[in-house]
């Protein structure tokens, strides 16, 4: 493909910069062509594999696992306070030791407890499940990639399906870190509209190339991850996105964490996610002092706009 043939996906712009990043998830290392829009910035995979399903074996991880059990009597009282700010000191206190952004997010979009609520891209379903352990009893979930529904205490609480495949209202439409999968973010986006309740909002959460850390490691990037990122968004690409879809942003917080510093660290010294030499907990890489480091400095990249990922949140404009 000639830099001429591409064009950017988002806004149209010619190519500017391009890029050759290898697949380190699992570590085939197979090489994948991306580029930077020279007018919206947004880095995108020059040519959508034609089978996706192959990047994404069985055992990729938001498709394993089990649902969480039951949340401890301290979980239950973080998350009341930051949906809500019950429980009083108890709940200040267990929201203080181990906070729960997202359930703070919900309350403070005003979302209730009966509302419908849907999960895009939702694996197996997890999220749904904790959703629903907190009282939220109209969360569900969808993925294209389930080979089956999934239940909880009998209930179905996700499925195998596409977005357009969809039917009903909901007040709010999630995309956690499934949007830059999706080779369409238009298409997606339209159809996330279209199933919006009147005070409806989607909410998306992306990583960015806005960011201190594809400035820094560049092709090494953890988040760039080939070629099952098909985008990596701009800010500014993502206004243009949503604008196109007479889609207005509410709210945009960096979300990212230490993992761009350790998850790149690793890609740079040539160490795949899945390789035994991968920094976990059983076999740390770095040490606790340097990652506690590295979540400050997250900290301080987010309040200043400059982290690997945000959450947006849209509306009709
Ligand atoms: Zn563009």
């Amino acid at each position: 493909m000639t830099a001429m043939d591409l064009k950017c996906r988002i806004c149209g712009g010619a190519a500017g910069e391009r890029h050759v990043a290898c697949e380190m998830m699992y570590g085939s290392r197979e090489a994948f062509g991306y580029f930077e829009c020279a007018e919206c910035g947004t880095l995108q995979i020059e040519a959508v594999p034609g089978d996706l399903a192959r990047y994404y074996p069985s055992g990729y991880y938001s498709l394993d696992g089990t649902l969480p059990k039951q949340p401890s009597l301290k979980r239950r009282l973080a998350a009341a306070w930051a949906y809500s700010r019950d429980g009083g000191l108890a709940g200040w206190l267990c929201h203080a030791l181990k906070p729960n952004p997202e359930m703070r997010l919900l309350g403070e979009l005003g979302i209730a407890k009966d509302d419908a609520i849907l999960d895009v891209g939702c694996g197996r379903g997890a999220r749904v499940a904790r959703l629903r352990q907190f009282g939220f009893a109209r969360a569900e979930g969808i993925d294209p990639h389930l080979d089956q529904d999934i239940e909880m205490h009998g209930r179905k609480i996700a499925r195998r399906a596409r977005l357009e495949d969809v039917r009903g209202l909901y007040r709010l439409v999630m995309f956690h870190h499934s949007f830059e999968h999706l080779p369409d973010p238009h298409a997606a986006l339209e159809a996330a509209r279209a199933l919006l309740a009147p005070d409806g909002r989607i909410l998306i959460r992306v990583p960015t190339c806005s960011s201190q850390a594809w400035t820094d490691y560049g092709t090494d990037w953890v988040q760039l991850d080939p070629p099952r990122h098909l985008f990596l968004f701009s800010r500014d690409g993502f206004r243009r996105l949503a604008a196109a879809h007479g889609l207005k942003i509410d709210r945009i917080d960096d979300d990212s964490d230490a993992f761009q510093f350790w998850g790149s660290e690793q890609y740079r010294r040539g160490i795949a996610m899945n390789d035994p030499r991968a920094h976990s907990r059983k076999t740390p890489l770095f040490d606790a002092a340097q990652i506690a480091a590295w979540d400050a400095e997250a900290k301080k990249l987010n309040e200043a706009g400059r982290g690997d990922q945000f959450a947006a949140v849209l509306s009709r404009a």
